[in-house]
């Protein structure tokens, strides 16, 4: 097989196929391959007018189809399956070759792969990709790691193949060493999950207690839609709502069951986070949200338990209310992202990866799920200061959660009184008072330490560690 093709794809499951015909579909020549070959006959059959592909059966092949220094992007399943490709692979290559692992990898894997590989001269450049199939096929988000000289390489090519922003930029960029892109869409996941929490709370508002249809509902996420909340998630969630199930004419929503289910990012992000002393709490209400629905049979036992008399709005007080959501809603939203991004900060700090979180922002403007016009804010805040501590030191962002929060306020108050629960909304208000506070309750706490484990406590008037000698026989 001579060495004709610019990039090869193993693993065509749908990701796979997709960005294999995005790479052919852009000009360049594809060598694809998968475990089972007949995956592989399929794609060139089926697609084969599309562009350039090398079918190749074996990993022999697959790798003798590839120009140097080699391309070769993995899409198999993480975990497991991606230690056994590249333990197939790695021993057919040279130094200066690459291996692009596209999976949903945990960055701390990717960090042992690419120090692994690293000893043989080949770079492992772990590498996020979001958007789905159909961002894998006509455009997603890619985050890439790995070395800078690997970036060199591959960059052009992810770059040609990624989605573009608004003002036509590639989103795509080189986030920085070994395992910072699979760092970087991890908590792009997590924001993900506390923003379909937030969505998901404010569509519970809005019926619950506001006493709207689905439908008028997704009237009222086109109507946000148009405004700062315009984003690819309040889109779909709108078409979602609006869909009505053929089968019983009932709306789909009400058909659906109500137990979410999670692959395992979002955990991710919150289990990093805790390692990494970052409170994230908006982020881990959305995943125990999931967690609670899940849990059927807690919530069968806990069916009779006593709640508030449901006082349904009157129809003015309803339309107000929405508009309370709304705000509640975006103040949420910012704090999702502040919590989000100061993982990323403290992720890179402690990796020592250097990321500019300008640029994370403005990769995610286009083709991934969290995809939205307020990154292009986020981006304007870290342009103006590169060293904001947080989103919520951003003038701007801060007016606007100032100006959000009476309302913000309001609709926790009425989710209290109506025994809604709004886990994301409530988390997110207290972070941001807690973050405003004078003075936080954290001052007991350490006394409390020092009376029983003499953990001593540091003062508000004079430097130094001290311990109380507290009184009693203890
Ligand atoms: P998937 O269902 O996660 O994986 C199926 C692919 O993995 C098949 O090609 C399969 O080959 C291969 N595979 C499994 N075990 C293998 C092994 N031991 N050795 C070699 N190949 C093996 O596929 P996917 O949904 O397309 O996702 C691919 C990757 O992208 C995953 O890491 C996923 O987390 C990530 N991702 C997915 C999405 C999404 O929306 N689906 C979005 C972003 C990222 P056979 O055909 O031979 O079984």
């Amino acid at each position: 097989m001579s060495a004709s093709a610019q990039i090869g794809v193993t693993g065509l499951a749908v990701m796979g196929r997709n960005l294999a015909r995005n790479f052919a579909r852009n000009g360049y020549t594809v060598a694809v391959h998968n475990r089972t070959a007949a995956k592989t006959r399929a794609l060139v059959e089926e697609f084969g007018h599309e562009g350039e592909f090398v079918g190749a059966e074996t990993a022999e092949d697959f790798v003798a189809a590839l120009e140097r220094p080699r391309r070769l992007v993995v899409m198999v399943k993480a975990g497991e399956p991606t230690d056994a490709v590249i333990k197939e692979f790695a021993p057919l290559l040279e130094p200066g070759d690459m291996i692009v692992d596209g999976g949903n990898a945990h960055f701390a894997d990717t960090r042992r792969r690419e120090r692994e590989l690293r000893e043989q001269g080949i770079h492992f450049v772990g590498t996020g990709v979001s958007g789905g199939e159909e961002g894998a096929l006509n455009g997603p988000s890619i985050m890439p790691g790995g070395s800078k000289e690997s970036y060199e390489a591959l960059g052009p090519m992810l770059e040609k193949i990624s989605a573009k922003a608004a003002d036509g930029s590639p989103c795509t960029a080189h986030i920085g060493p070994d395992g910072a892109g699979h760092f970087v869409k991890m908590v792009h996941n997590g924001i993900e999950y506390a923003d379909m929490q937030l969505i998901a709370e404010a569509y519970q508002l809005l019926r619950d207690v506001a006493g709207y249809s689905p439908a008028e509902i997704a009237d009222i996420f086109r109507t946000w839609n148009t405004g700062r909340l315009d984003s690819y998630l309040i889109e779909i969630t709108a078409e979602v709502l609006a869909h009505v199930d053929a089968a019983t004419g009932e709306p789909f929503v009400d058909v659906v069951q109500d137990q979410a289910e999670q692959k395992g990012t979002g955990r991710w992000t919150v289990q990093i986070a805790l390692d990494l002393g970052v409170p994230v709490s908006g982020i881990a209400e959305a995943v125990f949200a999931r967690a609670v629905s899940g849990h059927k049979d807690l919530r069968d036992a806990s069916r009779g338990l006593a709640g508030p008399k449901a006082q349904p709005l009157g129809k003015e007080e309803a339309s107000a209310f929405a508009d309370q959501v709304e705000q509640a809603l975006y103040a949420s939203k910012i704090v999702s992202y502040t919590q989000g991004f100061h993982e990323i900060a403290a992720g890179s700090d402690a990796y020592d990866w250097n990321v500019d979180l300008g640029q994370v922002a403005s990769i995610w403007r286009g083709g991934c799920i969290i995809r939205a016009a307020f990154l292009d804010r986020i981006r304007a805040a870290y342009d103006a200061r590169a060293d904001l501590p947080s989103l919520l030191a951003d003038e701007g962002f801060a007016r606007e959660i100032g100006e959000a929060q009476d309302d913000w306020r309001a609709v926790l108050v009425a989710a209290t009184l109506q025994g809604v629960p709004a886990p994301g909304f409530a988390a997110a208000l207290a972070y941001y008072d807690a973050l405003r506070a004078d003075r936080l309750p954290a001052a007991l706490t350490q006394g409390q330490r020092d009376y029983f484990g003499a953990h001593t406590y540091r003062r508000t008037d004079r430097e130094g560690s001290f311990h109380t000698l507290w009184g009693g026989d203890r």
